[in-house]
């Protein structure tokens, strides 16, 4: 008997019914008055690198504790890969596939590379880092997560730093290092909170190609940045906040063409109306 379905029913595997990697509905993060996001809804297509930019203050950074569950929305919902995440926990949507890293950077600075990268993994594997001195099976299990953390490294660039603190790195080393120790928990979506910040032309160019070849590995990302040349330079598509609402979306050349954009970051007439109601 043949099995005419199998060939069709692998390519999809895997995969959910659509190519969208996260959808996000009416979204919004009030602080007492403060709408530091204020009813936002996109979607992010898979192998996309999706930018969320927009002036100092505009929400980008609280869109991502909210998307990772360290703060809880007030209002609206959060969809990763067709499951509403909206009230689970933090560990539970990196389980999920959600990655991140800071917009300042946190690493274990008096620690080697190696561990900071490691410890990042330990909130996806059975063991806790603790356990992992004590019991065999631990053991086992880290061995396999200092083979990733090492992969990773020498994926980033930075396989030859693995016993280096931390804390003795230049600040692009550390945001490598960071960006290593996210994509060893095995994400689906990475979310970068501006990781151009404080780097130097030279670093900047080499995150750009980590950032492209992190896409060639079927991990989706949203970046968070301020350096236009990036942005525009990487991005598949673009969402622009400002004072915490979506002002404009679409690609690169159509989100600079866009007269709100260019009135939200120079600062004009709209914007100053808002934020003397503000
Ligand atoms: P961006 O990352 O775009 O610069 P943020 O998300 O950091 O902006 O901030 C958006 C707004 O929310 C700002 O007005 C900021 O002061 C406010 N905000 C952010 N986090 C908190 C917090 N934990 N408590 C109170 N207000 C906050
Ligand atoms: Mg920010």
């Amino acid at each position: 008997m043949s099995t005419p379905i199998t060939s069709t029913a692998t390519a999809a595997a895997g995969s959910t019914t659509s190519d969208v990697v996260l959808e996000i509905d009416g979204l919004a993060k009030h602080f007492g008055g403060v709408k530091a996001v204020d009813d936002v809804s996109f979607t992010i297509r898979a192998g996309h690198i999706h930018s969320l930019i927009g002036p100092n203050g505009s929400g980008k950074s609280t869109m991502i504790n909210v998307l990772t569950g360290l703060y809880d929305a007030t209002r609206g919902s959060i969809t990763l890969l067709g499951k509403d995440i909206t009230r689970t926990k933090p560990h539970d949507r990196v389980s999920a596939g959600l990655a991140r890293t800071f917009q300042n950077i946190r690493l274990f600075k008096e620690l080697p590379v190696l561990d900071n990268v490691m410890i990042g993994q330990h909130s996806r594997t059975t063991s806790g880092f603790f356990r992992v001195l004590t019991s065999p099976s631990a053991a086992r299990e880290d061995r396999a997560t200092r083979e990733r953390a090492l992969d990773e490294l020498d994926f980033v660039g930075m396989g030859g730093a693995s016993e280096l603190l931390a804390g003795g790195l230049s600040y692009g080393r550390q945001r490598l290092v960071e960006i290593a120790r996210a994509l060893a928990t095995d994400p689906t979506l990475l979310l970068l909170d501006e990781p151009a910040a404080g780097l130097n032309p030279t670093e900047t160019e080499q995150l750009d190609v980590v950032l492209r070849n992190i896409v060639r590995r079927d991990i989706t990302v949203m970046l968070v940045e301020h350096d236009m040349n990036l942005v525009m330079g990487i991005s598949d598509h673009i969402t622009v906040l400002n004072f915490g609402k979506k002002i404009a979306e679409g690609r690169p050349e159509q989100v600079q063409a866009d007269p709100h954009v260019i009135s939200a970051y120079l600062g004009t007439d709209e914007a100053e109306d808002d934020d003397a109601q503000g």
